[in-house]
């Protein structure tokens, strides 16, 4: 049975950013990802500044093949039923997933073990068993110190940890479509549409020469017809013709912390990312990804040149992150306050008071229409 100081399960931004520190501070660190590197994954890539600055601190300057065209996205632009239009400003990037992901991997100078599933893990007082399965059946014994699960939403390592956790929190599902075509959609903004009765998030946006569409439904509802009641409401009013269609990405989904449902693992089982219940109000978790990935890596580290549990050094560190995610849910914050990881207001200058209380209107019968359609 190989040995680790650390374990990383999952090779997205919370791990890459785990696997950084550990390996960087001389721990004999591995990254287990179920999926081939690059490997795809349903998401916007938008880096707001948060993550762009942790990114850069950390890991460098990115490199000009992980970015689309256009590189820049100024705004989040949301269309309310009545006509109004709000922008929020974002400042971000526009990245690939799958080429952004794997740059960050490349980087760690983790060893990285992709094709290889985390099936199930036993704890005990020194270290954590690991029972791995590879793409080709073979199976892994793996032990290790310290786990960091960094396995995304629908995290297979905290429905062992908590069972009842998973099970009582509300699953959606995302259904994320690519079209190779031409449209009017503006690009450098990412477009949210709020209509409640096609599902209760959709939004598109110009990457490349691509129109991509995002719809999210409760879990156990149809999302590709809700793709498809978005497709007859957004075409016609882009001039999207004769459009072909060039991928489709799905996941599982939660907020988790609304309901102050996170999980951040036990003393040698440190949960970061998304997998922790770390995704804010706007689905926005590349940077809490790679925040508590960090602080996963710096916790383990502590804990073992200490000689102290890591899991109690991570849930002190990691309050503050914590805290982040929940301003995000904070109705008075997101309309008056200034958000952190998006600024309300038009380009270069924030909305009036007037702008402010009609957009809250407009959102509060957003939100009632939301709630009707159930
Ligand atoms: C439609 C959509 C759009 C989004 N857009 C944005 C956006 O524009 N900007 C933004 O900041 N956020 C966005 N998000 C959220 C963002 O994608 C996630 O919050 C972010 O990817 C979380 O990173 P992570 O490292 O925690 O997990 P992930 O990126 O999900 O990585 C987890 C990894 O773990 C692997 N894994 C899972 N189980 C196992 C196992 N048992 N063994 C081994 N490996 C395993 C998975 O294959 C995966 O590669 C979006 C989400 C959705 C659904």
């Amino acid at each position: 049975m190989t040995r680790y100081d650390v374990v990383i399960v999952g090779g997205g931004p919370a791990g890459a950013s785990a696997a950084l520190v550990c390996a960087s501070r001389g721990l004999k660190t591995l990254v287990l990802e179920k999926r081939k590197i690059p490997r795809r994954k349903a998401c916007s890539g938008i880096l707001v500044p948060a993550s762009l600055t942790l990114v850069k601190n950390n890991f460098g300057d990115l490199p000009d093949e992980v970015f689309a065209r256009p590189k820049e996205v100024r705004a989040l632009r949301v269309h309310f039923p009545g006509g109004r239009i709000a922008d929020a400003t974002i400042g971000g990037s526009m990245i690939w997933r799958d080429r952004f992901d794997q740059w960050l991997c490349r980087k760690t100078g983790a060893e990285i073990l992709d094709g290889t599933t985390l099936e199930a893990l036993r704890e005990t007082a020194d270290d954590v068993e690991l029972q791995c399965r590879a793409s080709d059946g073979r199976r892994l014994p793996i032990r290790c110190r310290v786990l960091i699960a960094a396995d995304g939403g629908p995290s297979s390592v905290v429905r062992l940890l908590n069972p009842s956790l998973h099970k009582k929190l509300p699953w959606y599902v995302a259904l994320q479509d690519s079209y190779e075509c031409r449209c009017s959609l503006e690009p450098g903004r990412f477009h949210f549409f709020a209509c409640p009765e096609i599902s209760p998030y959709l939004s598109a946006y110009v990457k490349d020469s691509f129109l991509v569409m995002d719809v999210v439904v409760p879990f156990g509802k149809r999302a590709v017809e809700a793709m498809e009641k978005f497709r007859a409401f957004l075409w016609p009013r882009v001039g999207v013709e004769k459009a072909a269609l060039s991928g489709r990405l799905g996941c599982r989904v939660t907020y988790a912390a609304p309901r102050g449902a996170f999980c951040f693992g036990t003393e040698r089982v440190l949960v970061a990312g998304e997998a922790s219940g770390l995704l804010n109000n706007f689905g926005e978790g590349i940077s809490s990804a790679l925040a508590s990935g960090l602080l996963a890596g710096q916790s383990a580290d502590r804990g073992l040149r200490g000689g102290v549990p890591p899991g109690r050094i991570y849930l002190q560190e990691i309050e503050m992150e914590k805290r982040k995610t929940l301003d995000t849910f904070d109705r008075r914050k997101i309309l008056f306050g200034r958000g952190r990881a998006l600024h309300f207001g038009g380009p270069g200058a924030p909305l009036s008071w007037r702008e402010r209380i009609l957009i809250g209107l407009d959102a509060l019968r957003w939100l009632l229409a939301l709630r009707k359609s159930g």
